[in-house]
């Protein structure tokens, strides 16, 4: 039984585990090996990095400074979440117990399978708009997706952008879409550049002139685990209070799995609070 459990590895469940092992708690860290981090080549707006630090260099630090600390991390994939008589995760390979657990798995941006879009990331094929956003002011941009995530960073591009259009790939829009953003729900055939983004081609043959894709596919992993223990969702996101602390009882998240920015800053701001709070209610559970 452990009095923490830490779905994630990420900026946010490492800082969710070191706040919960120096508040004296048991804790094991379940994640896989991939963070958005991993994706970041260079970080240059996280605090106390003067030259920058890349995101896998970031990542690695992270799991052994809290190692250090004394948390247990296992590399396992995360596949169910119940109550019995305490909070069970359950991986590919065991089970485990705890009196609270936080969900920090962030929101894994999958690469879909369009033709360029591979070639041409980093070339104006972004997975970050509050990141990348600045590079395309007055720029036609174009986001992919078709949720909650894919609204959330065209409304991030349209202050900068002298245009934004969710291209939705042959599927409908699954929320309704803000003032300003434009929709295109046909498919897609492919990211057409060489040294750069020039436009999007659609499977009709049209062409949609762009200097950038920011790519916004939603993963529901989070979010399915959450609803089997009945936790609230909106979108691909769980909702959470100030606390960080989900509608059921001992049960917290952080990080780009809940509303907010996508970034590292805030991902350790996150998992400080849920870490924080998580130990005080495993000890009132251990109390009780
Ligand atoms: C290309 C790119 C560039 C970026 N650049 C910047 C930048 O310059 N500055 C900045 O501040 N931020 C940047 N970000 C954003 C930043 O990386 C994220 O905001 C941050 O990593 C979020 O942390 P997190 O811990 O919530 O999620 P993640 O870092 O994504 O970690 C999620 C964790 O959950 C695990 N996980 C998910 N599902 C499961 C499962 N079923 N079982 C087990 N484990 C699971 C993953 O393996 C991972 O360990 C960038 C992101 C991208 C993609």
């Amino acid at each position: 039984m452990y009095d923490l459990i830490v779905a994630g590895k990420g900026p946010a469940g490492i800082s969710a585990a070191i706040y919960g092992v120096r508040a004296g708690l048991k804790v094991l860290v379940i994640g896989m090996e991939e963070s958005a981090l991993l994706r970041a080549h260079t970080i240059e707006n996280y605090y106390g990095f003067p030259e920058g630090i890349s995101g896998k260099d970031l990542f690695l630090a992270g799991i052994r400074q809290a190692q250090r600390l004394g948390v247990e991390i296992k590399s396992e994939e995360v596949v169910g979440l119940g109550f019995t008589d305490a909070l069970t995760v359950t991986t590919n390979e065991a089970s485990y117990r705890a009196y609270s657990v936080v969900l920090a798995m962030g929101a894994m941006r999958k690469t879909p399978a369009l033709a360029g879009i591979q070639e041409l990331e980093g070339k104006g094929v972004s997975y970050c708009a509050v990141c990348d956003g600045f590079f395309y002011r007055q720029k036609a941009v174009g986001v992919l997706g078709n949720g909650e995530y894919a609204l959330h960073e065209a409304q991030e591009l349209l202050p900068l952008a002298s245009s934004v259009t969710i291209f939705t790939n042959g599927r409908p829009m699954a929320v309704p879409v803000a003032e300003g953003i434009l929709v295109e729900e046909r498919p897609l055939a492919s990211v057409q550049g060489t040294d750069a983004v020039e436009a999007v081609e659609l499977a009709d043959g049209t062409q949609v002139p762009l200097a950038g894709l920011f790519v916004a596919e939603g993963v529901a992993g989070v979010v399915d685990l959450a609803k089997k223990i009945g936790a609230e969702t909106a979108g691909a996101q769980l909702v959470v209070d100030e606390q960080m602390q989900t509608n059921v009882p001992g049960l917290f998240a952080c990080g780009d799995c809940v509303p907010g920015l996508y970034q590292v800053a805030k991902a350790v701001s996150d998992g400080a609070i849920a870490g924080m709070e998580a130990a005080k209610w495993a000890r009132s559970q251990k109390e009780a």
